[in-house]
């Protein structure tokens, strides 16, 4: 057997290991396929051509991604350097493996020329909306690996380019779809032919810390493990050295040595849910000495590329620091494979909790479409561009520019400048000339012809352009030139508006006091203004309208409420108007309830309680009947339950509630809100006094404000106002903490 057929084989098992299911004949004939058509080429290295794709299937098989992306894997570089045809892979393997070796194809012809940083964001942008496919862009990413692994065959001058447009394209771009791993190693790869010198240094004192250290890694998990194991958490911990490229980053950029960086040594604990992901942060921190200003809580906040964990640094009793990430296993999933996690998902790790997670907006939009939905649809699905909203193009200079899905020419030219956009007169897209209603596609050229003799824009382009920046200086343009025409305009527009809403002219300048609110409504200082604005397109005629009309509604109808209010002082005695079901003190007997309220009159209800300010057993409570959702509580003290702001005619609802007993472990949801001087270390010191607690902590979240001053929000689950007063007291004592206050009080 010659090496091509002898890797195949060795692929084919490995796919049958994680897919034994897998339609090998398929398989096998793209192997074929792709042999025959790379014929006798051969690669740098001198090893047949047919070893590449085969490798770039293996890398995406490890991923797990689905058949047609292996065979299209092995198909990838057939129609870039063969005869092959897409319409020929199409009859012999199916439309969708087709487009996928298509997509790869486009995106090997892309040019990178090395641009300006601004220009790099909307060229990765641009590279991920021409994939359409996201399995398009996880194949051209695998083929960027492989060949990568093997750049020490290329010729100087390559292997600088290729790693310059790995660091700045490629990587960013396995980065944004979560894909750490793969990162990771394009990183360290790139780095080693950018800067050949600094690599082997870092892998030399790498090298040696170890050797000093030896054991230090197994040691350390042992000892972790044991005592988590130890306090009744189910955890895994694993321990491994930080990347080589994060640790070059620092001792470069940030000007250290090795010795000063906290992180080489990284362990990483992963348990079933995210309360034991806190629990987990108490116990290390109660183990080891945390390094102040090092914990963040990714889980509260997620990085944009949906990627949640705890990180602390600690200090062990040798004097090493190493940084401890907390995750549940399926933060782990996707922090590792990120987009890719989802075929994994879908092949037996259950479909738990998936719509909870906070990952990519859109991702998560797949994931919910996705529930009920089988392999094929979701496949589908996901050809869902993921900038199904914007469109990337060229200027003639090369220049990339990003503009809502469906922009014209009309939208391009005002993005470079309003004076282009008035004085435009016609395009040209790839060196053709186009009407303005002209939809751009992603990688087009386009060039803006203007003229000084140009009459400025029509109206009409206001409705044909797709992005507010043009629709606005459009605006802009007709607002300045042409005020007595748009005045005229807008009060005939304004007029036969009217005229649809039943009103006249009569109705709205009746007093001139009446004409000033309703002008205040639509925030206009005049009728002509109003009319003005209406006419260059500011206000539409009839949300003006609407709004007057709305207006004069509210005035009539705060004319009878007054009337009606009247007639009501007039009939109550007493303020117990508000409690018609209960007479005065007798608030009834604690007994025991299902769902810890007992409520006046009415028999095991449904009950909720009030997200507004979350009353806990012992606060004051009073309760109010909801359309539908059975009896809502609220703390007396709520503004909403207040009794000066409750509306008459709801008085029947407010009923008279009381606290049950409630069962041991019963428990209820709360919100607190901390205003502290902001400092390092200050989460840090709020979620360890809530574990000294032994708090039920369900988020936690913090923001600095623009003042030097930092908000925490928490949610947590207490017994009752005792406890939580506790964690009040305990909370205030926290330095720097000036408030606490419970949500809605
Ligand atoms: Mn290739």
């Amino acid at each position: 057997m010659d090496l091509a057929h002898t890797r195949y084989e060795e692929l084919e098992q490995h796919i049958l290991k994680i897919n034994p299911a897998a339609d090998t004949g398929r398989i096998r004939a793209a192997f074929e396929y792709a042999d025959n058509h790379h014929g006798p080429q051969l690669r740098k290295s001198g090893e047949p051509y047919i070893i590449h794709p085969i490798a770039v299937a293996e890398i995406i098989n490890e991923l797990e991604l689905d058949q047609d992306s292996i065979i299209a894997a092995l198909l990838h570089d057939c129609i870039e350097d063969t005869d092959s045809t897409h319409d020929e892979i199409a009859r012999l393997f199916g439309a969708q493996v087709a487009d996928l070796v298509e997509g790869v194809t486009k995106l090997t012809r892309m040019q990178y020329t090395s641009r300006e940083d601004e220009q790099m964001e909307n060229l990765r942008k641009m590279f991920m909306a021409m994939a359409k496919d996201v399995r398009v862009i996880l194949i051209k990413l695998c083929d960027r690996l492989h060949n990568m692994r093997t750049l020490q065959y290329q010729s100087d001058a390559k292997q600088k380019e290729k790693s310059l447009e790995t660091m700045e394209v490629y990587a960013p771009i396995a980065h944004r779809l979560g894909m750490q791993k793969l990162k990771w190693e394009l990183e360290d790869l790139s780095l080693k032919y950018l800067d050949p010198v600094g690599y082997h240094d870092v892998e030399q004192a790498l090298r040696d810390l170890t050797t000093e250290n030896s054991e230090f890694l197994e040691r350390m998990q042992k000892q972790i493990e044991e005592r988590l194991r130890a306090d009744g958490l189910q955890c895994t911990v694993y321990g491994r050295l930080k990347h080589l490229y994060s640790i070059y980053r620092k001792m470069y950029a940030q000007n250290k040595t090795i010795k000063e960086i906290f992180d080489i040594y990284a362990f990483r604990v992963m348990v079933d849910d995210i309360p034991s992901c806190y629990n987990v942060l108490g116990c290390v921190h109660d183990m080891f000495k945390p390094v102040l200003g090092r914990f963040k809580d990714y889980i509260g906040t997620p990085k944009p590329n949906g990627y949640q964990s705890l990180h602390t640094t600690v200090v062990g009793r040798e004097g090493i620091p190493f940084e401890i990430q907390i995750r549940t296993w399926q933060m782990h999933q996707t922090a590792e494979y990120g987009v890719a996690a989802h075929w994994k998902y879908k092949q037996g790790m259950a479909n738990q909790n998936l719509g909870t997670e906070r990952e990519f907006e859109w991702v998560r939009k797949l994931l919910e479409s996705q529930q009920d939905a089988d392999p094929d649809e979701f496949v589908r699905t996901l050809r869902v561009d993921m900038f199904s909203d914007e469109v990337f193009v060229f200027t003639p200079n090369g220049d990339v520019k990003s503009l809502p899905a469906g922009a014209t020419p009309i939208d391009f030219a005002y993005s470079i400048h309003s004076a282009v956009g008035n004085s435009m007169t016609g395009a040209r897209v790839n060196g053709r000339i186009v009407t303005f209603e002209t939809p751009l596609k992603n990688g087009d050229i386009v060039e803006i012809i203007t003229s000084k003799n140009a009459h400025g824009p029509s109206r009409d382009w206001m409705k044909i352009c797709k992005s507010n920046e043009a629709r606005n200086k459009i605006r802009q343009w007709f607002k300045k030139e042409r005020r007595e025409e748009n005045i005229a305009t807008g009060r005939a527009m304004f007029e036969t508006e009217l005229k649809h809403a039943g009103l006249s002219i009569a109705a709205i300048t009746a007093t001139s006091d009446l004409t000033d609110t309703l002008l205040r409504r639509v925030r206009f200082g005049s009728l002509d203004e109003l009319y003005a604005a209406i006419g260059y397109g500011g206000m539409s005629a009839q949300k003006a309208v609407g709004r007057m009309k709305e207006e004069l509604t509210r005035l009539g109808r705060l004319e009878r409420q007054r009337a009606e209010q009247e007639a009501l002082r007039t009939a109550a005695t007493t303020g117990e108007a508000i409690f018609p079901a209960g007479k005065a003190g007798a608030a009834p007997k604690p007994r025991h309830s299902d769902n810890g309220i007992i409520v006046e009159g009415l028999d095991n209800c449904m009950v909720k309680f009030s997200k507004c300010c979350t009353p806990v057993p012992g606060d004051p409570v009073v309760g109010f009947i909801t359309k539908g959702y059975g009896v809502s509580i609220h703390r007396q003290d709520c503004p909403n339950a207040d009794p000066s702001r409750r509306k008459p005619e709801e008085a029947g609802r407010w009923v008279k509630v009381a606290w049950a007993q409630a069962g041991e472990d019963a428990h209820f949801r709360t919100s607190l809100e901390i205003s502290a001087k902001d400092r390092d270390g200050l989460t840090l010191d709020v979620a360890m006094a809530l574990s000294a607690q032994k708090v039920r902590l369900n988020n936690i979240s913090a923001r600095s404000q623009p003042d030097g001053y930092a908000m925490v929000n928490l949610e947590m689950s207490v017994k009752d106002k005792a406890e939580l007063s506790a964690v009040i007291n305990k909370l205030s004592a926290v330095p720097g903490v000036f408030l606490v206050r419970r949500a809605g009080g």
